[in-house]
C-alpha cells in the first residue's frame, strides 16, 4: 500500500516536471545490421555491453521488400504466388533460426513465432485485398526480427523486455505522430518493467488514429528511434547501419567518399531530405526539437567514430553532397508577372489544391520555376497552371544538394560549386532559402558525373 502511494507520487512528479529517462539511449539497427544469424549475434553482443537502453530493430534485410511482393500477389488475386513467396521466406527464417539457437526450447519458441507470422500471411485469401491488409502484412517483418532478437537474448540470459510498438506508437488523424500518446504509453510500459536489462521494440510499425495497423513509411525505423528518443528525453539517439556515418558524398555513386564527423541538425535534415539514404528525412526533427544528439554508427565496425548530429557550431565549410532523384521541373511564364501581385499565390494555391509539395523554387521577373517529386497529380496541376501562363515541363531531373555552413557572408562557396559543374547543363540553381544548402537541378543522365565533379572540387586534397 505504502509502496503504491510512493509509486503514484513519483508518477505524479514525472508528469508535473516532465522528468524522463535522460540516461537512456535509443539504439536503432537497420535491416543489414540484423540481416543474418551472425549479425543478430553481433548486435546482441553490442547492445548487452552498452547498458539499459531501448533497442529499435528494422526487419531483416530483404524481408520488407518480400512482404511488399507478397502483397502485390494478393492485390492481383494470386494467392498461390503469395504462398510460394511466403514459403521461400519462411525457409530463410528457419535457416537463420538453425544458426542462431543452441537451446532446443528457445529454438522451438522461435520457430513457433515465425510460423505464427507466416501462417497469418498465408491465411489471406480475400477477393479484395486492401491497403490496410498490406500494412498488416508489412508489420510482420519487424515483429519477426524483434522476436528472434528477444529470444536469442533470453537464451543468453539477458532479460530483454519487449515493448510492442503497436502498444505505444500511434499517429493522429493527420497521420502525424501523436507525441503525447506515445510518451504516456511508453513511459508506463517502461515503468511496468523496471527489472529489464534492456528493451526491444519494432521500428517502422505503428497504429493510426483509428486503431488500425499502419507504418511510418519505408525506411521509417529511423523515425521510430527519434520519436522514442524525444518521448523519453534520451541522452542520445544512435542509428546503427552498414557504413561508418554520413559520408561527404553518396558512396553508391562516388568512390573515395569519407565520413563527416559532425553535422548540425539543419545540415543533416537537408542531406536526409535531398537523398542521403543513411538517414530517413523525418528522423531529424524530433531530435532537433528536443535537442537530443543523433549519432550515426557502423554495426560492422562499432569502434569507428561515425557522425555526430547536434547543435554543432558553425565551421564555415562545405560538408557533403547528396542527390534526390525523380524530380520534375515546371516553368510558368507570365508576361505580366512583375506587376501582377498575387501571381505567386495563385501558382502555390494550385499545388496546394493538388496536395503536391514543392522542393525547389526560383523566380524571375517573367516567370517562376518549381520542382516536385511526386507526379501523381501532374496532369491536373498543368491544366490549372495553364490558366495563368505558358507552362513547360522537364522530367527525369535530379536535385544535387550541396550542404554545409553556407551563410551568405561567407565568400566563394557558390563559385566553387558552380565552377565544379561548369561542363554540365544546369536547369535551376537555388541558394539563400537556408544557411545550409545550395541546390542545383540537372538531368538524371548527368547525376553521377555531377556528384563526382563536386567531390573532386570540394573534398579532394582538402
Ligand atoms: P539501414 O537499412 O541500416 O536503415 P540504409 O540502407 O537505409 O540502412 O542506409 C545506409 C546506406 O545509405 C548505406 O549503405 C549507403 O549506401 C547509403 N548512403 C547514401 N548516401 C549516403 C551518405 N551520404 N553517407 C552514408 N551512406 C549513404
Ligand atoms: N523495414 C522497413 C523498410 O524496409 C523500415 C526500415 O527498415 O526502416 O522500409
Ligand atoms: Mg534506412
Amino acid at each position: 500500500m505504502i509502496a503504491d502511494v510512493i509509486e503514484l507520487f513519483f508518477v505524479f512528479l514525472r508528469q508535473i516536471f516532465n522528468i524522463r529517462f535522460p540516461s537512456m539511449k535509443v539504439m536503432k539497427f537497420g535491416g543489414t545490421s540484423v540481416g543474418s544469424a551472425q549479425r543478430i549475434k553481433d548486435v546482441a553482443k553490442l547492445i548487452t555491453s552498452r547498458g539499459k537502453n531501448i533497442v529499435v530493430l528494422s526487419a531483416m534485410s530483404g524481408t520488407t521488400n518480400t512482404l511488399v511482393e507478397i502483397s502485390d500477389y494478393l492485390y492481383k488475386n494470386n494467392p498461390a504466388g503469395a504462398k510460394e513467396t511466403v514459403n521461400a521466406l519462411e525457409n530463410k527464417y528457419k535457416e537463420t533460426i538453425d544458426n542462431l539457437f543452441s537451446d532446443e526450447q528457445y529454438k522451438r519458441q522461435a520457430l513457433d513465432a515465425i510460423s505464427a507470422n507466416m501462417d497469418f500471411i498465408r491465411a489471406y485469401n480475400k477477393p479484395v485485398f486492401t491497403v490496410f491488409d498490406e500494412k498488416e502484412i508489412l508489420a510482420r517483418g519487424e515483429m519477426m526480427s524483434t522476436a528472434l532478437m528477444q529470444l536469442y537474448l533470453l537464451q543468453q540470459n539477458v532479460n530483454a523486455v519487449m515493448l510492442p510498438a503497436l502498444d505505444f506508437m500511434r499517429t493522429d488523424k493527420n497521420s502525424e505522430p501523436d507525441s503525447e500518446y506515445i510518451r504516456t504509453k511508453l513511459l508506463s510500459l517502461l515503468e511496468d518493467n523496471p527489472d529489464a536489462d534492456l528493451y526491444i521494440t519494432q521500428g517502422f510499425v505503428c497504429k493510426n488514429a483509428y486503431g488500425e495497423i499502419d507504418n511510418l513509411q519505408r525506411g521509417g525505423s529511423d523515425y521510430t528511434a527519434s520519436l522514442i528518443g524525444a518521448a523519453i528525453n534520451a541522452e542520445e539517439i544512435e542509428i546503427w547501419t552498414d557504413i561508418d556515418g554520413m559520408h561527404n558524398n553518396d558512396p553508391r555513386f562516388v568512390e573515395g567518399t569519407t565520413p563527416v564527423e559532425q553535422l548540425h541538425f539543419e545540415e543533416a535534415a537537408e542531406l536526409a531530405y535531398f537523398g542521403a539514404k543513411i538517414l530517413h528525412p523525418t528522423c531529424v526533427l524530433p531530435a532537433k526539437l528536443n535537442n537530443i544528439p543523433v549519432r550515426l554508427l557502423n554495426t560492422m565496425c562499432p569502434e569507428a567514430k561515425g557522425t555526430l548530429i547536434y547543435n554543432a557550431p558553425a565551421t564555415h565549410t562545405i560538408k557533403a553532397v547528396a542527390a534526390k532523384d525523380n524530380i520534375t521541373a515546371i516553368k510558368i511564364k507570365s508576361g505580366r508577372m512583375l506587376l501582377a501581385y498575387g501571381f505567386l499565390r495563385k501558382v502555390f494555391e494550385i499545388f496546394e489544391t493538388h496536395r503536391t509539395s514543392i522542393d525547389m523554387i526560383v523566380t524571375s521577373e517573367v516567370g517562376v520555376s518549381v520542382t516536385i517529386d511526386n507526379e501523381r497529380n501532374l496532369p491536373a496541376i498543368l491544366d490549372d497552371l495553364k490558366k495563368f501562363g505558358t507552362v513547360t515541363v522537364d522530367k527525369d531531373m535530379v536535385i544535387i544538394c550541396v550542404v554545409g555552413d553556407l551563410e551568405w557572408q561567407n565568400r566563394g562557396f557558390e563559385a566553387e560549386v558552380v565552377n565544379a559543374l561548369k561542363e554540365i547543363p544546369v536547369r535551376m540553381i537555388s541558394y539563400g532559402g537556408s544557411n545550409y544548402n545550395i541546390s542545383l537541378l540537372v538531368r538524371k543522365s548527368d547525376k553521377v558525373r555531377a556528384l563526382n565533379l563536386l567531390s573532386d572540387r570540394l573534398f579532394k586534397n582538402k
